[in-house]
């Protein structure tokens, strides 16, 4: 899987329609201060599912929505959409069944945030899985933000570890993991009824 497009429209200071293609090998973002090098980065971890508003830099998910200039009004809606190159079919199954996947977050003032995957409704969580399958996500360390390195370097052993984790891509277990614990209790639970019901019938 490789991304090949990034689209973004009405997030943050990119209130026009804007296309950022992303070509093999490395891309270096550059541009004078406060032109929006930052929020692109941030566009690409929104669309993976980040849903801290504090990594967008605000202190609401709507402070992503342009929010008007001078000459602009403010905008209704924000939306990212990642076009990732799947020719290889190399993404989990559920995502396998095209050469491109193409990933839309929208978040509308006072109604929140949907995804769409090649057109169809999903989960946030089903978004979120399949970066993680991927070993790339929100979190990302492939992500490097300002002041990241000098984080990374001071890093205790146990982040260290999430970030090995990452990168072999079984961060998506933990989820997994803990859904099914929860199933487990609840199947449990249920059990524990049925022996009560048991009891009293006997
Ligand atoms: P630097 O090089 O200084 O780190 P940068 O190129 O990374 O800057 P960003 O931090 O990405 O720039 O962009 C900051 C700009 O985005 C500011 O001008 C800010 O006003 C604008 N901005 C942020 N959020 C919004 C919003 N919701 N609506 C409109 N503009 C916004």
């Amino acid at each position: 899987m490789r991304f090949s497009k990034l689209r973004l429209t009405g997030f943050k200071s990119f209130v026009d329609p804007t296309d950022l293609l992303i070509h093999d090998g490395l891309t270096g973002v550059v541009g004078p201060n406060g032109c929006g090098k930052s929020n692109l980065l941030e566009a690409l971890r929104w669309v993976m599912g980040e849903n801290r508003p504090t990594a967008m830099r605000g202190g609401g998910m709507e402070d992503v929505i342009f929010a008007g200039a001078a000459s602009r009004p403010a905008r209704n809606f924000a939306e990212v959409s990642l076009i990732i190159d799947n020719a290889e079919r190399l993404a989990p199954a559920a995502f396998n069944d095209s050469d491109q996947i193409e990933i839309v977050r929208r978040i509308t003032r006072d109604v929140g945030s949907a995804y769409k995957a090649n057109s169809r409704d999903v989960r946030a969580r089903d978004i979120q899985m399949l970066f993680a399958d991927a070993s790339t996500g929100s979190q990302s360390p492939a992500l490097v933000r300002q002041g990241q390195i000098s984080e990374l370097i001071n890093a205790k052993p146990k982040a260290r570890r999430r970030i090995l984790e990452e990168a072999a891509g079984i961060s998506g277990l933990y989820q997994r993991r803990h859904e099914a614990e929860l199933k487990l209790n609840a199947a449990e639970q249920n059990l524990k009824r049925v022996d009560d019901v048991i009891e009293t019938l006997t």
